[in-house]
């Protein structure tokens, strides 16, 4: 990381949002330990170096069904054979070779003997005595899976940076790969900050706010597949800011505060950062969010958050999201979203990106919550997702396709 890293470009008075990310992706790397680990422990992991197959999938020839084994080329007219006794079961390689001319039974699964290249399935055979008649003529190499049709030996499975989704784990235990290397799961910490905070339910003063980001952005790491790191909030005193951060440095790979420090306001976070942390303010050009602190502390990364917990989730989404995935290993991948109708109309100021906080109806519309206050949870309570309005969009009709972005789209 570079030591200015963090500077608003000269020059530049509002941050695009998609330069902010770019700036956040290029600017840090992850971080450089790996563990190795078996495939139980795999789902969700990042990988630290790629992975090529150790055995080819299918490793034999074998039969996908229930059926009879036979050489195409030996197949009568009338789609005769003549039916040899036993069967081939899988799990054994089969020693015997089936003579031109006949079939031998054989399970799905099971290896093709020598002179076997198609298999015919049960259910279109008859047999009569020992002579074995098919309804119609399969095709040559019928109802068989072929060594390494599936996987070859040196396939290049998954490249480094990929993380490891319940669907891929079959891939790797059949390629015969029982430990990956990966990096150690990302541990980040939540800091509040703010004297007028309070742990939540603990008194009933009315000029108290309870501290409603930490538990909010702890559950949000988690659901990311990230290890939170609770470190508390923290009061306007240097000695105990300086503590915590110092905690959070020495037991997280980045530290999410959140109140304060964002507004640059005269505060022992942003004045201890500023001295000691490389403070920078990136006003960006987003709706809600203010602008966004970004410092270290030792080597660690700061985010300063908004204290507004609508900001404060909108955020750790927006910009928190893809510098957990860079720190982690993983390559930047955005969510996904889609086109949706807006089921309702608004005009927006041109020039910077609004994300609103949004549902789809019964209809197939995207709805919006009726108050854009930023103080209100409820909103978020209501919501499922964002819909985001481009930099440049200035008016949306009802009926308009809009971006909608369901929470789920930032933890696949
Ligand atoms: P700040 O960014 O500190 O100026 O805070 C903006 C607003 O968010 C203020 O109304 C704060 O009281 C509120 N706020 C700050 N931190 C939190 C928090 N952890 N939980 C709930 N509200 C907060
Ligand atoms: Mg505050």
């Amino acid at each position: 990381m570079n030591n200015d890293c963090f500077a608003m470009p000269p020059g530049v008075k509002w941050l695009p949002v998609d330069e902010a990310i770019y700036r956040i992706q290029s600017n840090l790397e992850p971080i450089g330990k790996t563990e190795e680990i078996t495939l139980g422990e795999a789902s969700g992991r990042v990988l630290a170096e790629s992975i090529s197959a150790c055995r080819d999938n299918p490793a034999m020839s074998n039969s996908a069904v229930d059926g009879f084994g036979f050489s195409f080329a030996s197949l009568s007219s009338k789609n005769e054979l003549e039916l040899e006794e036993g069967y081939i079961a899988p799990g054994i390689i089969p020693d015997e070779p089936v003579p031109m001319g006949k079939a031998r039974r054989i399970l799905t699964g099971a290896p093709l003997p020598k002179g076997v290249d198609t298999v015919q399935l049960k259910e279109f055979s008859k047999i009569q005595g020992n002579l074995l008649q098919f309804d119609y003529k399969p095709k040559k190499g019928a109802n068989t899976r072929l060594a390494g049709e599936d996987i070859t030996v040196g396939d290049l499975l998954f490249a480094k940076g990929h993380r490891i989704r319940t669907h891929d784990i079959a891939t790797l235990v059949a390629a015969g790969i029982d430990t990956i290397k990966v990096h150690p799961r990302l541990r980040v910490g939540v800091l509040s900050t703010g004297n007028e905070l309070l742990q939540a339910g603990s008194s009933s003063d009315p000029a108290k706010v309870f501290d409603a980001n930490r538990p909010m952005i702890l559950a949000l790491i988690d659901k990311f597949g990230f290890t939170p790191v609770d470190l508390g909030m923290v009061r306007d005193n240097r000695k105990e800011v300086r503590a915590k951060l110092d905690e959070g440095a020495s037991s997280c790979d980045l530290i999410l505060t959140s109140g304060g420090a964002s507004s640059g306001r005269e505060d022992y976070i942003s004045d201890l950062l500023t001295r000691e942390g490389d403070l920078n303010f990136w006003r960006i050009a987003i709706k809600p969010g203010r602008p966004l602190a970004l410092a270290r502390w030792q080597s660690t990364v700061i985010f300063g958050l908004p204290g507004n917990p609508i900001a404060a989730f909108v955020c750790s989404l927006i910009f928190g999201y893809p510098a957990m995935q860079i720190l982690s290993g993983q390559e930047w991948k955005p969510p996904v979203g889609f086109m949706i109708p807006a089921a309702f109309q608004k005009s927006k100021k041109a020039g910077r990106r609004e994300y609103l906080r949004a549902r789809s109806n019964k209809a197939g519309q995207v709805e919006v919550f009726g108050s854009e206050g930023s103080g209100l949870t409820t909103s978020l309570a209501w919501s499922e997702g964002l819909v985001e309005l481009g930099d440049d969009i200035r008016q949306i009709e009802k009926g308009a396709l809009v971006k909608y972005y369901p929470y789920s789209s930032f933890w696949t």
